[in-house]
């Protein structure tokens, strides 16, 4: 097994992006969400070769442990990965879920009240937070979808299933 190696290409969305969220298992959803829009997914996995090198952590847009994909809503159906599993001529199986032991980090009330009056960025919190931050925020009619979306780092679609729209 290896820590996740990424290496710079100007397009990748996690220029910049804490390493943590790509490689500690209760930060996956950030890293994850960062990849979800991210243009040289097939590159990513190409360069990192996740299944040969035995590699744990985020990696082209899915998360892997000991060089397996682990089962999500899109590892079946990813064109992306499937191009690099087959590029590779790689027997790969996806992980299932029920055999992942996850961490569970509770939501922080302290951190979301901090974010949501601007004083913590939101790369301090989880996934969860994060939605619970955004209907907070929407609940006080402050906020327009766009400005939660901005603030939050929550894809349109993620809102979209937060908030009473
Ligand atoms: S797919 Fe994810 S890990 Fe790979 S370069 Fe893009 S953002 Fe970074």
């Amino acid at each position: 097994m290896t820590a996740t190696t990424r290496t710079r290409n100007d397009e990748a969305n996690c220029i910049g992006i804490n390493p943590a969220f790509f490689e500690h298992e209760e930060f996956y959803d950030i890293g994850l969400e960062a990849c979800s829009t991210c243009n040289v997914r097939l590159w990513c996995l190409q360069l990192v070769d996740p299944a040969n090198n035995w590699s744990d952590g985020v990696i082209g847009g899915h998360a892997w442990q000991n060089g397996r994909p682990i089962e999500s809503a899109t590892t079946a159906t990813d064109p992306i990965l499937r191009t690099y599993l087959k590029a590779q001529d790689h027997k790969v199986d996806i992980l299932n879920r029920r055999d992942i032991k996850k961490p569970k980090r509770e939501p922080d009330e302290l951190a979301i009240e901090a974010f949501i009056e601007g004083q913590i960025y939101w790369r301090k919190l989880s996934a969860e937070e994060r939605k619970i931050a955004a209907l907070r925020m929407w609940e006080t009619g402050q906020y327009t979808q766009t400005d939660i979306s901005d603030l939050t780092k929550l894809s349109g679609h993620t809102l979209k299933k937060v908030l009473p729209l």
